[in-house]
């Protein structure tokens, strides 16, 4: 099994450069100083099929999927439901479409399904009679690892302020954000990990989310092989904050994929900022 991490976008919830800011790092012409909101999408080769999980459905979904060249999924999770990760909800019609209007399938946690369908109750209004909506069946989870298009999912619960996060684990890749917290319990379901992405807002300390140092420790203290931030806000500049970090570790950014290959070695696909679509040129 090969599985792959896409940075779909590794912005905070108001993305970089941030609507009104004239800082140095909202002015940055540097293409990975832009940032959507933070989202990833597995692309796991088992089989010799591609299985493509998009985790969160953020308002620049559909930018996204357009810049990442995705027209369906085979599943979709959720890992909270604040607007930054879900508030795109709706432009899944499009995906729905590019799948042949098979229904999707979501999986979250009770209380993140049902706050989408509380906050989309057309969507999951049978008697809707608009029929240019997306199809999606819900599916929730707790703690045990679950089947998702023929792959073994492990949630990895996290705490974000007053709420549960659910971080995800395929094979040894697994994807964490939005987390002031990472449990003992939840660094023990990472042990074998390789491939992290891992929430790290900015340098200071903040209530809902950790620091650089802070998760730079959790990827230590899990021990994986390499590691790349994301959820990361105008006060990490990417080149110079970059230079400050050891090679284990680096700063993500939108459109990055790495991979753990089916011999466990992990690649990094990297792409030139010259090469990114002018969709990321946004000024
Ligand atoms: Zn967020
Ligand atoms: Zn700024
Ligand atoms: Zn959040």
């Amino acid at each position: 099994m090969r599985v792959e991490i896409e940075m779909l976008g590794s912005g905070t919830s108001a993305g970089v450069p941030m609507i009104g800011c004239e800082c140095w790092v909202c002015r940055s012409p540097n293409p990975r100083n832009k940032r959507l909101r933070a989202s990833v999408l597995f692309r796991v080769v088992k089989d010799g099929s591609e299985r493509r999980i998009l985790v969160d459905v953020t308002p620049d979904v559909r930018l996204q999927a357009l810049r990442s060249g995705f027209t369906s999924v085979d599943a979709v999770l959720i890992t909270h439901t604040h607007a930054d990760h879900c508030h795109g909800l709706d432009d899944l019609r499009a995906i729905y479409w590019g799948g042949g209007k098979k229904p999707i399938d979501l999986y979250g946690y009770p209380e993140s399904v049902a706050s989408l369908r509380q906050t989309f109750a057309y969507i999951f209004d049978e008697d809707y009679d608009y029929k240019g909506i997306a199809r999606i069946n819900t599916h929730v989870f707790e703690h045990e690892p679950f089947r998702v298009a023929g792959l073994t999912v492990t949630p990895i619960p996290v705490v974000h302020g007053n709420m549960r996060v659910a971080g995800f684990r395929i094979g040894d890749a697994a994807y964490i954000t939005d987390t002031n917290l990472v449990p003992e319990s939840s660094i023990e379901l990472l042990k074998g990990v390789k491939l992290l992405v891992l929430d790290a807002l900015r340098r200071a300390p903040h209530p809902t989310h950790m620091s650089l140092p802070q998760a730079l420790e959790v990827a230590r203290q899990a021990g994986v092989e390499r590691v790349f931030f994301t959820h990361i806000n105008h006060d990490l500049e990417h080149e110079s904050i970059n230079s400050t970090l050891p090679p284990f570790a680096r700063l993500g950014y939108d459109m990055l994929r790495a991979s753990v290959e089916e011999d466990g070695s992990v690649k990094v696909h990297d792409i030139e900022p010259s090469g990114l679509p002018p969709i990321v040129a946004l000024r």
